[in-house]
């Protein structure tokens, strides 16, 4: 099965006019997960990868598997107040308002080659916190990867040279 069968619409959430993609469908099936993952680690084309960063939460699916598969750690970033050590965050603009991620300050070493994880790349406001959270702890951003990139909203343009690749995308 195309893996953006795995895909569902769900129309007006978390609110009116949001058409959400829905990723359960994907998680619950081992054909889609394996093919993503798969699609995933080919991305890399055999690139040195010594942790894998992931979003929460939804991010953090896939970001286990590929640090599973990869034979490397995973990092959480997380929202406030719920990582339990010492932490440097960064905020970023929501369309009303701030939001703030967390990582913990031992969890990247200088010069760790480090791969970032998203389900979803939307304007790139979380995907560009996260990057400032790697590059202040000294990692080396090898690359950003998503399941999905919604390409009409533009988020690669706050990536800047960053290397990204997404499974599927959608315009
Ligand atoms: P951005 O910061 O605008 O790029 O939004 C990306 C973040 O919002 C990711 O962490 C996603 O989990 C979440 N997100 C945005 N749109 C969707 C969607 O349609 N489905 C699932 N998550 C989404």
């Amino acid at each position: 099965m195309a893996l953006q069968q795995y895909i569902r619409d769900i129309q007006d959430f978390p609110k009116k006019g949001i058409v959400f993609k829905d990723i359960t469908p994907l998680l619950s099936s081992p054909e889609g997960t394996k093919e993503c993952l798969s699609l995933l680690i080919n991305s890399l084309n055999g690139k040195k990868i010594d942790k894998v960063v992931g979003v929460e939460s939804r991010g953090f699916f896939f970001a286990t598997l590929l640090a599973h598969e990869l034979n490397v750690g995973f990092v959480p970033v997380r929202k406030p107040k719920k990582l339990p050590f010492t932490t440097i965050s960064a905020s970023y603009q929501l369309e009303y308002g701030t939001d703030t991620l967390e990582i913990h300050t031992d969890s990247i070493k200088k010069g760790d080659k480090i791969l970032i994880h998203d389900d979803v790349l939307a304007s790139g406001g979380t995907a560009k916190a996260v990057c400032e959270l790697v590059e202040r702890l000294g990692g080396e951003i090898v690359q950003c990867n998503f399941l999905m990139e919604l390409t009409h909203l533009h988020g690669r343009k706050k990536l800047g040279n960053k290397e990204i690749f997404a499974a599927l995308t959608y315009g």
